[in-house]
């Protein structure tokens, strides 16, 4: 049994042929630069894989496929469930699609090309805000005029759920304790990052809003900035809500503050002695320092904090920073667990530190093909 997974975006396709028993994976790969002459569109894109699958042996007929999983990034307040996706649904995709302009759009795209592709095959719809879907409304809701946020069904709904559920999950299976009796801090780190706090298995907070760019500071987004910014580079910088849309969402966070977005080449920035560099990861760990703060008060108890995603995994210096000196709030890194490398889920905390501390990777594509199956 194999699920072929997609995760459609505006400029780029990633798919993954996954085994949701076992979390093998038969071939996985990225399509990049749709909307160029080469790759001219989401179709062109899926054929390329379609064929770059063959080159490898593997035939999509012949595979024992039994679903395609969609990644969808905004389920909106109505979908939350692993949802099979017929005209309908793609329909109500589309009216949810000004909730999320940059990610709902290409996911449909995907859906499209790939159901003309494999028209025989169940295609299921797997949000990214689902896991979120039951936030407590003090956390849910923004201190706006309530009519408004009615009427255009504004509040909070998070992101990256997929992955916070999965490394939550597994952080609970990796400490051989039940899911429902541990309170958790993910910290999910990539090019976007966002943060949760998880109460006995419950999401109760996450750092995400609306749209992905509320919470951390990311590779090219601001996370969190005063709302009056907006107003006033619109009013008195004379900038238009496109131009303020591609500042926050693409020139911002660490590249806005620092020049580069991937914290390898941020690193080598500062070591070269770059202000710039230093500043913007002054910044991103300031900010992570807080929601971390936040959500140990939220949860009141935290048993495990979690680091996951590109920069979670892989970069020992932000986990440390991000947690140094918290000894008083029951936090302790092992400065040796913390930089010895490894794939696998690892605790980096001292055996003192009373909240545990694992780095965990992260797996959404395994976590929708298990979906899939589940649902078929
Ligand atoms: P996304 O899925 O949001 O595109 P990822 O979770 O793949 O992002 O994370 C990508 C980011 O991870 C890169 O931009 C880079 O900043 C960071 N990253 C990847 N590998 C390393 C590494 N070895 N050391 C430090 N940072 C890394």
């Amino acid at each position: 049994m194999t699920v072929l997974v997609i995760n459609s975006g505006s400029s780029s396709l990633k798919y993954a042929v996954v085994k949701p028993d076992t979390g093998e994976f038969l071939a996985d790969g990225i399509i990049e630069q749709i909307g160029s002459a080469q790759m001219p569109d989401h179709d062109a894109a899926l054929r390329t894989a379609y064929d770059a699958l063959a080159d490898q042996g593997l035939h999509l007929d012949t595979l024992g496929l039994v679903a395609v999983g969609h990644r969808v990034v905004h389920g909106g307040r109505t979908f939350y469930r692993p949802t099979l996706i017929d005209d309908g649904l793609i329909g109500k995709l589309e009216e949810l699609s000004p909730l999320a302009p940059l990610h709902n759009p290409p996911a449909i795209l995907g859906i499209e090309v790939a159901r003309k592709l494999l028209p025989d095959l169940p295609h299921v719809a797997v949000f990214d805000t689902a896991f979120f879907h039951n936030l407590p409304d003090a956390a849910a809701t923004y201190a706006i005029d309530r009519a408004a946020a009615e009427r255009w069904d504004i509040r909070r709904y998070g992101f990256h759920g997929t992955s916070h559920q999965y490394v939550s999950q597994q952080a609970a299976a990796f400490l051989d304790s039940s899911y429902e009796s541990l309170n958790q801090i993910v910290l999910h780190l990539g090019n976007g990052a966002s943060a949760s706090a998880i109460a006995g298995g419950r999401p109760v907070d996450t750092s995400m809003g609306m749209t992905p760019m509320e919470g951390l500071v990311m590779g090219t987004r601001s996370g969190d900035i005063d709302p009056g910014i907006i107003l006033f580079l619109r009013r008195t910088a004379g900038m238009d809500v496109d131009d303020i849309d591609t500042m926050l969402n693409r020139e911002s966070g660490v590249r806005g503050l620092g020049g580069e977005n991937d914290f390898r080449k941020l690193r080598a920035c500062i070591e070269s002695g770059d202000e710039n560099a230093r500043l913007a990861y002054d910044v991103y760990i300031h900010r992570l320092r807080k929601y971390v703060g936040a959500y140990l008060a939220v949860l009141g108890r935290t048993d495990v904090i979690s680091f996951t995603a590109g920069v979670g995994e892989n970069d020992a210096a932000v986990r440390r920073d991000a947690l140094a000196g918290l000894t008083a709030l029951g936090i302790e890194i092992d400065e040796t667990l913390n930089t010895s490398s490894s794939r696998e889920a690892r605790r980096i905390s001292t055996p003192d530190s009373a909240v545990t501390v694992l780095v965990v990777p992260t797996n959404e594509e395994l976590a929708i093909a298990q979906a899939c199956a589940d649902m078929v």
